[in-house]
This record gives C-alpha cells, structure tokens and sequence, in this order.
C-alpha cells in the first residue's frame, strides 16, 4: 500500500529554494515554501545561501532569512558559500551557528574550491570550528573524463561525473577534517565506495557526517536513457544497478547519517530550452516534496528498512544537525 497519511515533523537537511542557479530562478520560492511544507509535513529544512556578484553574502542572507520568515512557518537552517567573503564579513553569520558550503567541483560557474581553500577555511575557524558541507566531486577528474565523453546524450553525464571523482574527492576532504579535528559533512553520496570511506572514517572522527539523497537509491543511470532524460540531469549523476543496490544496502546498514532530498528544481521550460545543447541544461531535480513519500513507498512498503529508522533519519537525526531546532 502506498503511504497514505501524512506524516508530520519532517526536516530536510538539504533545500535549494528562492535563489538563482546558473541563470534560472529556481521553480520554487520562500512564497512556495509554506505550502509544499503544510501539504507534505515538512518542519524544517536546510536552505543555501549563494554568494552573487553585486551583493555581500551578509546581505543577500539577510534578505533571503526576512522572506523566509515572513513567508514559512516552519524553522529554516542555513548553508552559506562564500564566493569572495572572507572570514571577517562572515564571522558574525557563523556565530549564529550556521553552515559553510563549498564545491570542489563547478569551476565554469565560479563555484569551485580548492581543496587548499577549504583547508584554508579550517585554519582559520579552529576556534568556532563552523560545520563545512562539501560538494564532493573531483574536479580534475571531472575536466578529464568530459573531455574523454562529449555530452550527446543525457546518459553521456554519467561518463562525465564518474563516481571515481567522488571518492577522491570525499579522501581528500576526510582527510582534511581528520588533520584538523574539523567537522565536515559530505553532501548527497552516490558511491557506495565513497560512503564506506566515511563510515570508516567516521567510526573514529564522530564530527564526520553524510547524507545521501532519495533518487540515488531509487534510480540508476538507465533512468537517463529514453525521452525526456535531460529532466534527469543532476550532479552527482545516477549511477549503475550494482551501485545503486549497494548504496540501499549500506543504508539498511547505518552508513548515512541523514536522508536528505537535495531539492533543486527547475521549471521544465528552463529544463527543456537546451535539451539539444546539454552542457547548458540546468543540474538538479525536485525531492522535497517526496523525500518521505518516495522512501516509505520504495523501502519501508517492501520492508527493506523499518518506519522508525526512515523516522530517524529524515525526522530526529537531521534535527541534531540544524541549529534552528
Ligand atoms: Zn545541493
């Protein structure tokens, strides 16, 4: 049977709403927001905050913080990803107990850091030691197989984003947090290997978490073949059935901290308007709406994780994480 009622409390960790991505307004706004949360039974959720060219960071969470109060009524967590800030401007953002956000990967539009970079944010916030999310995709790797796979298809995307260039990526960046006693939170694993390096890691340095999201552990690559694919597109791509039944594996094993949906939608016009010319079509898709529905219908239905610990994880833990609660 499918789920049918609503359950209430829930907090997505992982949220991309009222701000502009690669040129698109994203579909969703703050204005939105109360109602996907009322129909859906959402209390919280974690939202980004994206430095823009013409506007301080301070000032744009500012404005994004007063319409998300005027406009939700549920409590917002924030992840802020300094462009050019430096720590000074920041500093008394992160007082507040926010997060930082970095990409290691992106570089085309302005996103990318070095791991020196964040190595050198660590540095320098030893003393309040704010939680770092990492966008964890080599960008290297990334340079080198898309150069080896022009984009033809939407399943060329898988070719590009191997899952190789995440698990150098998240080495890096637990090794990062372990040489500095830092914590990190590696944002939406799509590679088993990748989340058995954290949960390794994690047994000894206890800062260290993860998430992964609902369409890595529902969906594989095939997903990205047939019409209308390119709706599909999102970073870390889908990956193959053997990944994909190890990933839920490593779920019903305690590997992820938190489900987290990483809802980025697109309107579907923006979403078709290059579907012949796809390095320019927009990465992400929608979750928030379904980050409880999809899993309870997909894993707790066939009894393949209980109710409770789908609770835990998209209920009680990421609550723990989020300084709003
Ligand atoms: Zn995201």
């Amino acid at each position: 049977m499918p789920l049918d009622y609503k359950p209430s409390g829930i907090c997505d960790f992982h949220v991309h709403i009222g701000e502009k991505i690669n040129g698109y307004d994203l579909r969703d706004d703050f204005s939105d927001l109360e109602r996907i949360a009322i129909v859906n039974g959402i209390a919280g959720i974690g939202a980004f905050v994206t430095e823009e060219p013409g506007l301080s960071l301070t000032d744009k969470f500012r404005k994004m913080q007063e319409k998300a109060r005027l406009n939700f009524k549920g409590k917002v967590h924030w992840h802020l990803t300094p462009i050019q800030a430096e720590i000074d401007e920041l500093f008394p953002l992160l007082q507040e107990g926010w997060d930082l956000k970095f990409y290691t990967t992106y570089r085309e539009s302005g996103l990318y850091s070095s791991y020196e970079q964040i190595e050198h944010w660590m540095e320098n916030l030893s003393d309040i030691k704010t939680r770092i999310l990492v966008h964890c995709e080599d960008d290297r790797i990334i340079a080198q197989a898309s150069a080896e796979h022009p984009f033809r298809t939407p399943y060329d995307h898988t070719l590009r984003r191997p899952e190789l260039a995440e698990i150098v990526a998240v080495e890096k960046v637990l090794n990062l947090a372990i040489k500095h006693t830092y914590p990190v939170h590696i944002v939406h694993i799509s590679s088993p290997k990748a989340a058995i390096m954290v949960k390794e890691a994690k047994s000894e340095y206890p800062f260290i978490t993860c998430e992964t999201a609902p369409h890595y552990l529902i969906y594989n690559e095939n997903r990205l073949s047939g019409i209308n694919a390119h709706r599909w597109l999102c970073t870390p791509p889908f990956r193959s059935e053997k990944s994909r039944r190890l990933l839920v594996e490593l779920l019903q094993d305690g590997y992820f901290d938190i489900i987290a949906s990483d809802h980025c939608p697109f309107k579907i016009e923006d979403k078709d308007r290059f579907k012949d010319n796809l390095p320019l079509v927009p990465c992400g898709i929608p979750g928030l709406e379904t980050l409880y529905s999809s899993m309870y219908n997909n894993f707790v239905e066939p009894e393949i994780i209980s109710q409770a610990y789908l609770d835990e994880m998209t209920i009680y833990k990421p609550k723990t994480l989020m300084s709003c609660f």
